[in-house]
């Protein structure tokens, strides 16, 4: 017997479990063990557990993401169970949470069941799951239950009507859907036949309360004509099916994406402690000592690059925002993640032993696909932007682009692999110190006859305006730095300029992989602030903010950055910056966000409170903005590099 007695309440395997030896429940039990066991023997097939073995003997730079444990588990719950990154795209954000919160409800019931059944009334025989609580407990797995299948709807039509043409193909997405689709139907069918069988009777006890389970009421509607043989005749099939369909999918989890229901909150425990993606500089020391740059195996990435790929789900977030797949480029930063995961894959069964031992495969016994090229492609390596997207959007916490920069490390500084145009460029940084080759006697001209502070001259100053390749040679810039060096004397800002002891920052060295030149540069710039003290920079260009300000951390040069927004809008905020009439000719106004100020640095309100105090023309956002604003292009040292593939990414941004 699996009831109390209870009025309010149901029988737990009505119509399943007879009087006498409960065959069928240790059937079910025995089942479900075999479940488990084949969920985990999916796991070794699929080859996880292998995977996380190249994990740990992963050579890639060590990553600490372990400290502060409590603050990251209390992350990881509130992110998981609030959705706090899902829910910034609507439409797929509501019905994963349908689904996800469906699941979480419809589980809380079937362990509540699971513990009265099975647990508590055989060994004490008390019956909790009755009356007030038995009602509510139905209310909520119905409501819930009913929920999960809106979700799936949902997903289907997105799947079947929508199609975003970033969404995955994969037959296993559809199989996914289908098959919860089945389990929570089948599980109301079978509700809604004990219902009609037991409840509908005006004498049953429980029938003043059938609407609290409104779904299997309603359902039990279409079953009122039968007799009740025929309802538990049917109603054994359907439990049985239910049953064997929800076991089945644990089993499929194990072969499927579904695993990312584990892997991905471990993944979010593990994330990266800023925004700011984890692109360190190489150990100055490997210059001598390395016999190798940048990564081209997979056992050289790190631990954490490889457990990146288990927590991918594929669910294209990444790839909807990449300017580069926007623009008909050969890059979906969520392809590169399971490239990388197949490779892991492939390579994992050769490293590892059949005892299980792991054994690192040296590159001249290695002669399966090569990871750059036959794994990901060239032209996928050189689309990249680093605009962050990609990151920004990732409810994994994944790091997707930094993997695509260690790979070009290793094209550009082993193989001298990298576009014909961008040799130029490296000749002009190391011989000029900027991407132009201008000479870097010319570097101040921007300057001449403006009576500029120049540190040489004046020893000291509280900030050093930090102009860049772009505010000294290129001639838009050059306005820009006049400008602004205009404004911080009508200001009386005490600053000064470098002239012609500054140097590039190195930004596009270090992101188009040319770690020893982007180190030389910042090592000389790093050994110039220091001999004046330098504590306080403002920079012009978005990529030297955030190089000077985070990379060179890594090199030893720490200091308060502000990009020269951050002043002004402060300037102007104190009065000391005025603007005497508005200028109606500037007429509609708006900002483009750049990545490295908006999504690497969260600088959104400065400048948009700089426009909006001139007091002239509207300032309006154009389609993407803020953490979605669109790249312009130019990042990732594409600035130097032909657009031969897809369309323009500036074109299609200045449309915007
Ligand atoms: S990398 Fe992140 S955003 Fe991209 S498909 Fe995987 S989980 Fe989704
Ligand atoms: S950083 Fe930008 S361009 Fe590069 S993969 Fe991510 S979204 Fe695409």
């Amino acid at each position: 017997m699996h009831g109390s007695g209870a009025e309010i309440s149901r029988e737990v395997f009505w119509n399943i479990v007879g009087p006498g030896f409960p065959t069928e429940q240790v059937v079910l039990y025995v089942l479900a063990l075999g479940a488990f066991l084949l969920f985990f023997r999916g796991l070794a097939k699929s080859g996880f557990f292998t995977r996380l073995k190249v994990a740990a003997n992963a050579k890639g730079t060590e990553v600490d993401r372990l400290n502060g444990p409590w603050d990251r588990f209390w992350y990881m719950v509130i992110d998981v169970f609030g959705h706090r990154k899902i829910l910034r795209e609507p439409y797929q954000g509501v019905f994963h949470f349908l689904i996800f919160w469906g699941f979480i409800a419809l589980l809380i019931t079937t362990a509540i069941v699971f513990l009265q059944a099975d647990f508590i009334y055989p060994i004490w025989h008390v019956w909790f799951m009755k009356d007030g609580f038995y009602l509510g407990l139905s209310l909520f797995a119905d409501v819930f239950g009913g929920l999960l299948i809106i979700g799936i709807l949902m997903a289907l039509a997105r799947r079947y009507v929508i199609k975003p043409k970033w969404l995955d193909e994969k037959g296993e997405d559809n199989v996914i859907l289908w098959f919860i689709l089945a389990i929570v139907v089948t599980g109301f069918i079978v509700e809604a036949l004990r219902i009609q069988a037991t409840e509908v009777d005006p004498t049953s006890p429980m029938n003043p309360y059938i609407w609290f389970s409104p779904v299997g009421r309603t359902i039990a509607f279409l079953f009122s004509g039968m007799s009740e043989a025929a309802l538990r005749d049917t109603h054994v099939v359907m439990w049985w099916t239910h049953v064997l369909g929800a076991l089945g999918f644990i089993v499929f989890i194990a072969y499927s994406k579904l695993i990312h229901i584990f892997m991905t909150p471990v993944n979010i425990f593990l994330r990266p402690e800023t925004p700011q993606p984890a692109l360190k500089a190489m150990p100055p020391e490997m210059f001598e000592n390395a016999e190798t740059f940048g990564i081209h195996n997979i056992e050289e990435f790190s631990w954490k690059d490889i457990v990146d790929g288990e927590a991918c789900m594929r669910c294209g977030r990444c790839v909807e925002v990449c300017p580069a797949f926007g623009t008909d480029k050969p890059l979906k930063p969520r392809d590169v993640i399971q490239d990388m995961r197949t490779y892991v894959s492939e390579k994992a069964k050769l490293a590892v032993d059949a005892d299980g031992k792991y054994h690192i495969i040296p590159d001249e016994e290695y002669t399966g696909p090569a990871l750059i090229g036959d794994g990901i492609s060239k032209d996928t390596i050189w689309a990249c932007t680093t605009c962050m997207a990609c990151v920004e959007a990732c409810p994994a916490y994944i790091l997707q682009f930094p993997k695509l920069i260690e790979l070009r490390r290793y094209m550009v500084m082993m193989e001298s692999d990298f576009p014909a145009e961008v040799l130029d460029v490296f000749k002009g940084m190391e011989n000029n110190s900027n991407p132009w080759s201008i000479g870097a006697h010319m570097r101040a001209d921007w300057a001449k006859d403006l009576d500029v502070p120049v540190l040489s001259e004046k020893g000291e100053a509280e900030y050093l305006f930090y102009v860049g390749c772009a505010g000294a040679f290129d001639d838009l810039n050059k306005k820009v730095a006049v400008s602004l060096a205009k404004l911080f004397k009508a200001a009386g800002l005490d600053f000064a300029i470098l002239g012609t002891e500054e140097g590039c920052c190195g930004d596009s060295a270090k992101k188009i992989g040319n770690e020893y030149v982007y180190q030389a540069l910042a090592m000389a710039n790093i050994e110039t602030f220091n001999a004046y003290n330098v504590s306080k920079i403002i920079t012009m260009c978005p990529h030297g903010y955030n190089t000077l300000k985070y990379d060179y951390k890594d090199l030893g040069g720490n200091y308060d950055v502000y990009h020269y927004t951050e002043i002004l809008d402060k300037l102007i905020k104190q009065g000391k910056i005025t603007l005497k009439q508005p200028v109606p000719e500037l007429g509609t106004m708006t900002y483009h966000d750049s990545c490295y100020l908006g999504r690497y640095n969260n600088v959104y309100k400065q400048p948009r409170d700089i426009l909006k105090s001139l007091n002239s023309g509207p300032v309006v956002e154009m389609a993407s903005h803020h953490a979605k604003s669109f790249c312009c292009g130019a990042g990732g040292g594409r600035m130097w590099m032909e657009e031969d593939l897809g369309t323009r990414i500036n074109q299609k941004r200045t449309n915007e």
